[in-house]
Order: structure tokens, then sequence, then C-alpha cells
């Protein structure tokens, strides 16, 4: 079998805030005939299930080669856990299979949609970073097929640099075909919830930090707050904080099943809205001030633990409802003793008018040592904001000063926005990754939208 036919297709992020069209290449299922499209185009793409928001998984130069038909598990050991499996399968697809097998993935983003491949190249992490560190920290090796044609393996022991600069790599070094992962037990598919309403950033601040250091002792133990980034004064920053951790058979009611049945909603893309969206100033006041009001601290509730770590699962047309113009998401992270920039970037917003529609928090403990991987020890802030807000390409460049000023950095695989200039000092092990980088791929085949947009590789 060989690929597809060419294609041209018209590609998004998941912010649809950028929109490219060029020539598609899909492997055969057994992946056949990828090495003679590798050699044979000069630039390319590589693209999981294009969930990263802005343009990572869209084109600089050249094609794309979009690998979500090579999804097959090629083996599952029962006894260690160890899961090999091709790059373009669904995490979700992972853990429909895995989990009635009592195992589980020890990492898992805001969303089970992405691939394998998508979550080694961005390093993604969940909402129990501080105890069960990144997706790279779980994979014990990788294949990589370099720009000359060759597969090689990858691992901590067999070429570490090259496995690190692949983790947290956004695709630059190669692509990923298949990997090697560490799957953990699980006893079941609920988790036990504490819920705390906030009454001020500090207390926020204050409640999370508590949640770090028992986190750090639990790998499965998890947390996230939802920041009230519309108001002022104690109102800023105020906000509800979940505590997650597993329940095991004996927490759950008599006849609840160990499994819960999932009513998962579909894939569909949903169309953007014409115009501005339902998004706007007026709903995201009226939205916030209803969440916080609404919300009860309680504690011991039993919570499905699919929606609830990946939550916007259930909410597919979430960037549809910003409009055509899409959604901008600006996560960073500071180190944990600056945990006031969070603060500083939230009343930057507010006082320029940009109340994010969504701001979320968690905590970061160490991460792979990947040099371009995302997580630092410390705080992360996610902030959703209306594309069309940002009227010019440079409306945050003060808060990219105030995260590099911190030593902070922001999420390549979420990024559309920051200013190319302060990425080497968000990513200080940039020059150990570019020369890893290029003796990767001495061509320079590899490429995307951000990769030129922030001048990754030069
Ligand atoms: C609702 C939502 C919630 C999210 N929550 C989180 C979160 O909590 N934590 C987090 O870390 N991230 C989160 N993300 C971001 C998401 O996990 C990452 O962007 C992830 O990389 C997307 O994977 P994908 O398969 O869609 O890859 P794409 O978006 O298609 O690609 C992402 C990057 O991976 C590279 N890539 C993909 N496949 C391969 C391959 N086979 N070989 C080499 N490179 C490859 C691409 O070149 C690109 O650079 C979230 C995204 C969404 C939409």
């Amino acid at each position: 079998m060989s690929l597809d036919d060419p294609r041209r297709q018209d590609l998004i992020g998941w912010g649809r805030t950028v929109h490219r069209s060029a020539e598609v290449r899909r492997p055969a299922v057994d992946g056949d005939g990828l090495v003679d499209t590798v050699l044979a185009a000069p630039k390319i793409t590589v693209r999981g299930a294009g969930r990263s928001y802005g343009d990572a998984a869209l084109p600089g130069a050249g094609i794309v080669v979009d690998m979500t038909s090579c999804r097959r598990i090629v083996s599952f050991d029962q006894g260690s856990g160890v899961l090999v499996v091709e790059a373009g399968a669904l995490l979700k697809d992972i853990i429909d299979q895995t989990f009635p097998l009592g195992w589980k993935l020890p990492v898992v983003p805001g969303t089970e949609r992405i691939t394998v491949g998508g979550a080694v190249a961005s390093d993604v992490h969940g909402k129990n970073h501080p105890g069960a560190g990144s997706f790279g920290n779980h994979v014990l090796w990788l294949e990589l097929l370099r720009s000359d044609g060759q597969v090689t393996e990858l691992s901590a022991g067999k070429d570490a640099d090259g496995f690190w600069a692949t983790i947290g790599g956004m695709g630059l070094t190669g692509i990923i075909l298949r990997a090697a992962i560490q799957l953990q037990r699980v006893d079941t598919g609920w988790l036990i919830r504490n819920r705390r309403r906030t009454g001020s950033f500090e207390e926020t601040i204050e409640a999370m930090q508590s949640l770090a250091e028992q986190q750090e002792l639990d790998p499965d133990r998890h947390a996230v707050a939802w920041l009230d980034g519309h108001g002022h004064g104690t109102a800023l920053g105020r906000g509800i904080v979940d505590e997650f951790y597993s329940a095991s058979t004996l927490d759950l009611p008599n006849g609840v099943a160990p499994y819960p049945e999932l009513r998962v909603s579909g894939t569909r893309q949903r169309q953007s809205l014409p115009g501005p969206g339902v998004v706007s100033r007026t709903t995201i006041a009226a939205a916030s001030a209803a969440r916080w009001h609404l919300s009860r601290s309680v504690n011991s509730q039993i919570v499905a633990l699919r929606p609830a770590l990946c939550p916007l699962d259930r909410a597919e047309g979430w960037p549809a409802a910003f409009g055509r113009r899409g959604l901008v998401q600006y996560q960073f992270a500071v180190p944990p003793e600056d945990f006031g920039v969070l603060r500083e970037v939230l009343e930057f917003l507010a006082t320029h008018g940009m109340t994010p529609a969504l701001a979320t928090l968690k905590n970061l403990g160490f991460g792979t040592a990947g040099p371009l991987s995302f997580p630092i020890p410390g705080w992360t802030l996610a902030l959703d904001l209306p594309a069309r807000w940002l009227h010019r390409p440079d409306t945050l460049r003060p808060v990219d000063k105030l995260v590099a000023g911190a030593g902070g950095r922001v999420y390549l695989a979420k990024d559309s926005v920051t200013d190319p200039e302060v990425i080497p000092l968000m990513y200080p092990r940039m020059w150990t990754w570019r020369s890893t980088q290029q003796r990767l791929d001495p061509v320079g085949r590899w490429t995307s939208g951000l990769a030129e947009r922030l001048e990754l590789l030069s």
C-alpha cells in the first residue's frame, strides 16, 4: 500500500486562530510509503490529532504528514503494564482498552483526544504533575523516523540527548512512529473530590500550595483551580479549588460498578458562530459571577475519573463559541515564589478589558530532562481569550515580559502570540536542544508554523 493521494486541505489549530491550506499526506495503516514521502519532501510538518491550540501542527513551508492512521496497539503486557503503541493512537482509545484491565496512563492532559505522538512531542502534563511528572517521564523508548529515512530507537539509555530533544521537541526532530509507555495500576474509574470555594487570590494560592505538598507524595493526587479573572480587589483571583484522589472499590457505594459507563460527546467539529460568537465581556462577567456564587465547598464527592480530568471533552463546541476569529489560549508557568506574577497578569488583563473566559491554575513539579519541555516547578495558568481582543500582535507583550522576567515560560503547544525574542529567555536550554535537533535533522526537513514564527530552528 502507498500513501494516500496528495490532497490539499484547510487545516486549523484547536483555537481556530490560524488557518493554513496544505498538501496533507496520510500514511497507510501499516506505515508503508512513509519513508519515500519523507525523502521526497524538502519540508515537512508532522501532525497528530490537531489539538494544539495555535500553529504547532500547522505547516510552515512544505507538506503535512498526518499520523492519525498509524494507531494500532502493538503489544500490552498485562503483568508489567508496558504498552507499545503507534504514535497516531488516541489516548482515549488506549484508556478504553486498558482501563477495564486495571491499568491507566499515568499522565492525561485536559483532553483524551490527542495522539501519543502529540503527547510526547508536547511532553503534556496533567493535573497531577507534582507527583507524576509529565508524559515523557513514563516513556520507556521511542522509535523515530529521521529525515535521512532511518528509523532510530531512542531512550534514556540509548542516545539520551536525542530522546530528550524529542520529548517536548514539538515534532522537529523527526516522526515518532511508536512509543513504549509504562502504565500504572488503577483500582476504579472513580475519584474522590474535595471542593473548596476561595474568597480571594491569596486564599486560592494558599489552598493550591498546601495541595502541592500532598501531590508531591502521591502521583494520583490531582489539583486544579478555576480563577475568577473578573472583578476588582479581593474578587480578582478568588475561585474554586478542586482536589481529586483515587477511589478504591471500598469507597464506592453498594451497587456502583468500578468503571462508570461513559457517555462521550461526538468529536464532530462545530461550525464557528458568525461574527463575535457568544463569548463577550458581558457573558464572561455574568458566567464568572454565577460560577463562583453557585459553587459550594463540599468534601468527599465521588466523581467519574475521565470527565473530571478532561472536562472540555464534553464541550467540543468551546472554540466555536468564540466566533470566527477563534480563541487564543495563553498558558504560562512561573516558579513557586513568583505567584505574584499570576495576579499581575490577571490585573493587566482586567484593566485592559480582557477578562479571560476561562482561567485555570495548576501546580507543577519537576519537569523532564527535555530542554524544550514546558513544565518547571511552580505554577501554570492557562487563560482563554477571544482572539478578536488581541487587536495587535503585540497586545500581550507586557505579559510575555512579566513571565520571562520571572524566569517563566509560555507553553509552545498552546501558543500563537508570543514574541519570538523572549523564547530563548524562557527556554534557556534552547541552544542544547538546537545542536541535537541539527544532528538528528542535518538537512532541515522538519518545520511547522510555530517553528517558523518563533524562529525555533535558527
Ligand atoms: C481541550 C484541551 C485541553 C488541553 N489540556 C492540556 C493539558 O492539561 N496539559 C497539556 O500538556 N496539554 C493540554 N492540551 C494541549 C494538547 O495536549 C497538546 O497540544 C497535544 O500536543 C495535542 O496532541 P495532538 O495529537 O492533537 O497533536 P497536534 O496538535 O497535531 O501536534 C502537536 C505537536 O506534536 C507534534 N506531533 C504530533 N504527532 C507527532 C509524531 N507522530 N511525531 C512527531 N511529532 C508529532 C506536532 O508536530 C506538533 O508540534 C489541551 C488541548 C486541548 C484542546
